[in-house]
């Protein structure tokens, strides 16, 4: 019997500006209560001793994010990907999204159940 494929989301977090629109789009689409949602955008600062800080945002998938299955089913990208106007995420088997994933560093790739 043929394996299921799994799907997921590529997140190319290099060129997230930590907008929130992927978090904000989520909540609308679920209606998600404050504090909850599929998708929490994280932002990270790292002070270096030279005084000087790395700052970082990384958009977390939750145990939440059901991979927008209503929206999928019909053709349509997840509500995170399509709004997401810096283009950082992309939807898709997960195995394809791995052969991206060596492409380039600063990648997450989330594969759900
Ligand atoms: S992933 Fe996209 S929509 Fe989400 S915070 Fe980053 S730039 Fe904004
Ligand atoms: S894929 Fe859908 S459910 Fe998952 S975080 Fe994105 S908008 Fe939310």
């Amino acid at each position: 019997m043929a394996e299921k494929r799994r799907f997921g989301l590529l997140i190319d977090y290099e060129y997230c500006t930590g907008c929130y629109t992927c978090q904000v789009a989520c909540a609308q689409e679920y209606n998600w209560p404050t504090g909850m949602g599929g998708i929490r955008v994280q932002e990270i600062v790292q002070n270096l001793p030279n005084d000087k800080s790395y700052l970082t945002y990384i958009p977390f998938p939750t145990e939440l994010c059901i991979l927008c299955r209503p929206r999928t089913k019909k053709g349509l990208e997840p509500a995170c990907v399509k709004h997401c106007m810096a283009g950082c995420m992309k939807y898709g088997a997960v195995d394809d999204l791995a052969k991206e994933m060596v492409k380039k560093p600063r990648m997450v790739l989330w594969a759900p159940r």
